[in-house]
């Protein structure tokens, strides 16, 4: 996609691969996510990866709590193609039986994950499946020895944190390697990253963790990682909402166009309206959002209240309503389609127009 103005160039990184698709260097910031259901429950996991992946979730991190999890996760290998990253915490057994599942990936902490013996079994275990290792620096999980020395989790306390466990398995010829450093504090989160940044080129998974409610958590997430990505850090990165992790998944994308980044599915461009709206505006909106969920073609819909700077900007849509005084005005690429008279008949008219445009772009 254009970029206008300038992002800060992408930091060059080396490319890891999980499962079908590359991670780092060229490739695309790619959207992950992470189930919430009991991986023991592969009906109900299934379910959901479906549903994010339908959604444009490209790596599904799931967590695995116990020997029945990792037993479970052969048959959700078996279930779905997208790459599956699991997600061990202070049992490296557990890290073995989930690559012998067929998982594309681990997310460990290894300062977590036991004794070196331990942490040796889980290198030796990934090297033989080929399998990269995110080190998951969190906040709320540097060692107290750290802590300590920095007064606190730091953004130099999380990377140094970070950098130690990168030695650790770089001293044991393990490269394969992903970094991501998670606080709940925007600016916290900021430093961090850009601190790790300038000192490895490994890919770094971005996030702002448990960032809060749908509202909260989606601005926060695109602050935080709007920040990052402009300046060119951030390979992968996963919006942290508490809810359906569906929903983290379209805040995700909206990040990514709005950097010009990447981009899933149709832009809604639509005034705040004002004293100047004349027509349904909120509900014509609403329609059109519930209509485009899910739409995976990339185009451009405003729905615009008034003649002040609706036909400006629905002339630049790939298609468009400008509201008038009792009346719509419907455009597609910058050409007026027709006028539609009676407030009642905006909203039928728009989404027959919207149907006829997606089964075009659809068989084009
Ligand atoms: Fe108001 Fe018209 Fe602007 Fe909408 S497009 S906010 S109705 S001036």
């Amino acid at each position: 996609m254009r970029k206008t103005p300038p992002l800060s160039p992408r930091r060059p990184t080396r490319t890891v691969t999980l499962g079908s698709i590359g991670i780092g260097g060229d490739n695309p910031v790619r959207v992950q996510s992470m189930t919430n259901t009991d991986t023991r429950d592969v009906d109900a996991t299934l379910a959901q990866i479906a549903a994010l992946t339908d959604a444009g979730c490209e790596i599904v991190r799931l967590a695995v709590l116990d020997e029945a999890a990792a037993t479970a996760l052969a048959a959700i290998r078996a279930g779905t193609k997208v790459p599956l990253v699991a997600d061990i915490h202070f049992d490296h057994r557990l890290a073995v039986a989930a690559l012998e599942a067929g998982v594309d990936a681990l997310r460990i902490n290894p300062g977590n994950i036991g004794s070196e013996a331990a942490v040796d079994v889980v290198v030796d275990a990934a090297k033989a499946h080929h399998a990269p290792i995110r080190i998951g620096v969190n906040s709320g999980s540097v060692d107290k020895a750290l802590l300590k020395k920095y007064g606190g989790p730091t953004p130099e306390a999380m990377v140094e944190s970070a950098l130690t466990h990168i030695a650790f398995l770089e001293a044991r010829g393990f490269y394969d390697i992903k970094v991501s450093l998670k606080s709940s504090s925007v600016l916290r989160t900021i430093a961090a990253y850009r601190l790790l940044g300038a000192a490895v080129d490994y890919p770094l998974h971005i996030g702002v963790t448990e960032a809060g409610t749908p509202m909260r958590g989606a601005v926060k997430s695109a602050v935080g990682l709007g920040i990052l990505l402009a300046e060119g850090l951030g390979d992968t990165l996963r919006v942290s909402l508490t809810g359906d992790p569906v929903t983290e998944i379209g805040v995700a994308y909206e990040i990514l166009r709005s950097l010009e980044l990447r981009a899933r599915g149709p832009e809604i461009i639509s005034c705040p309206t004002c004293g100047r709206t004349e027509i349904d505006l909120v509900g014509l909106a609403e329609a059109v959002e519930e209509r485009l969920r899910g739409v995976p073609e990339i185009f451009t819909v405003a729905v615009m209240g008034c003649v002040v700077n609706g036909p400006g900007e629905a002339r630049e849509a790939d298609i468009g309503i400008a509201g008038g005084r009792d009346c719509g005005i419907i455009f597609r690429k910058g050409e007026v389609l027709g006028k539609v008279r009676g407030s009642a008949n905006l909203i039928p008219a728009f989404m027959d127009e919207l149907e006829r445009f997606i089964t075009e772009k659809k068989e084009s």
